[in-house]
């Protein structure tokens, strides 16, 4: 079926496009910074505009060119990324960074294929850094994307198996030109108006050629596969306080949440690990956090106890001062928990 959805979309953008602040609006005059649209796609993947707003604000006012991300300090880059999710993203952020620093001169490549080759820089980002930054014609394909070209076409196939075809329908309606303003469009109709709940059928501008919205069901659409449930895995964390600090150790630099600040705790299993703490003290059960990974859900035990322990095993860190030093969500989840233990002791 051929379906010519550009100019109704290219004309609704031009009235109704976002603003956000890693946007350049169609009627801008300068052209979109490459930086900023490589920094912001990076953060939202998984992750929604709300959330990477003020990161995005922080990170531009603290690094405003690769050339300063790229002479960052990891940690650094690191503990400002802290809550935002997907750490493996953070670390990739700086060595793309320097990649371009120093084999790309400074500059980000405009092909697909180049982008492609940079660390962190999967096809959807290349795509969307392509199209977005310089205007070359690609296929931009996100979740959002998905949903508006299932319903378009009324597609059956369920996710993810209808993956490959719903990218050959997004290149069917892909316009040569502005495609990035195209893709942007796609994403913002799929954000504010194809929703997934409650699409506004009324207000799209592609409602006459839509074969969702035609079959009374456009909620139906994409069609997804029965999900399975994610593994559960267990572990336990370690909540050590003496004079006011809290012992804080390091992820092993590769893997989940590698590098970054933790509390003590052993390896996450499929069953209850057996306790194995730091040092040996009056420890006491103060309640568990749970966090889900892309891959897994986690819970871990807290346990709380108020001892020394030598300096090699970690860094005491001021406990009023907790949220400064760039827990992932999962362990700063901790600390209301340790906070009613302590008031209680
Ligand atoms: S007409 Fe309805 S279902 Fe079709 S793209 Fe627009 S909002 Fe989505």
């Amino acid at each position: 079926m051929a379906v010519d959805a550009a100019p109704a979309l290219l004309h609704w953008y031009d009235m109704n496009a976002r603003t956000l602040p890693w946007r350049t609006l169609p009627d801008a005059k300068q052209a979109p910074d490459p930086y900023r649209v490589w920094l912001s796609e990076i953060m939202l993947q998984q992750t929604t505009t709300a959330a990477v707003a003020p990161y995005f604000a922080r990170f531009t006012a603290r690094w405003p060119t690769i050339e300063t991300l790229a002479a960052a300090e990891e940690a650094e880059l690191m503990a400002a990324w802290a809550g935002l999710g997907y750490y493996a993203r953070a670390r990739n952020l700086i060595a793309c960074a320097r990649t371009i620093a120093a084999q790309h001169g400074g500059r980000f490549p405009q092909q697909e294929t180049a982008l492609r080759a940079l660390p962190g820089i999967g096809a959807y980002t290349a795509a969307a850094i392509a199209a977005i930054a310089f205007g070359q014609r690609a296929v931009v394909v996100d979740a959002n994307v998905e949903r508006v070209v299932a319903r378009l076409f009324a597609l059956e196939t369920p996710l993810p198996a209808a993956r490959p075809e719903l990218r050959r329908l997004t290149d069917g309606i892909t316009p040569d030109a502005r495609a990035g303003d195209f893709a942007q469009a796609m994403m913002d109709i799929g954000a504010t108006v194809c929703m997934p709940r409650a699409p506004r059928c009324l207000i799209c501008p592609l409602a006459e050629i839509c074969a969702a919205r035609a079959t009374g069901e456009p909620e139906r659409y994409p069609v997804k596969a029965p999900k399975r449930a994610k593994p559960e895995r267990r572990g336990i964390a370690y909540w050590l306080e003496r004079d006011g600090a809290v012992l804080l150790s390091r992820r092993p630099p590769r893997g989940m949440l590698g590098g970054m600040r933790a509390l003590p705790g052993g390896a996450w299993h499929d069953a209850a690990p057996e306790a194995t703490p730091p040092i040996s003290a009056d420890w006491r059960p103060i309640g568990a956090v749970r966090h889900v990974f892309t891959h897994f859900a986690l819970t871990l035990d807290l346990l709380a106890a108020r001892g020394e322990a030598k300096a090699a095993d970690g860094e005491w860190w001021p406990v009023d001062r907790i949220e400064e030093a760039g827990l992932p969500t999962l362990y700063a989840k901790a600390a209301p928990l340790a906070a009613a233990w302590r008031e209680a002791a």
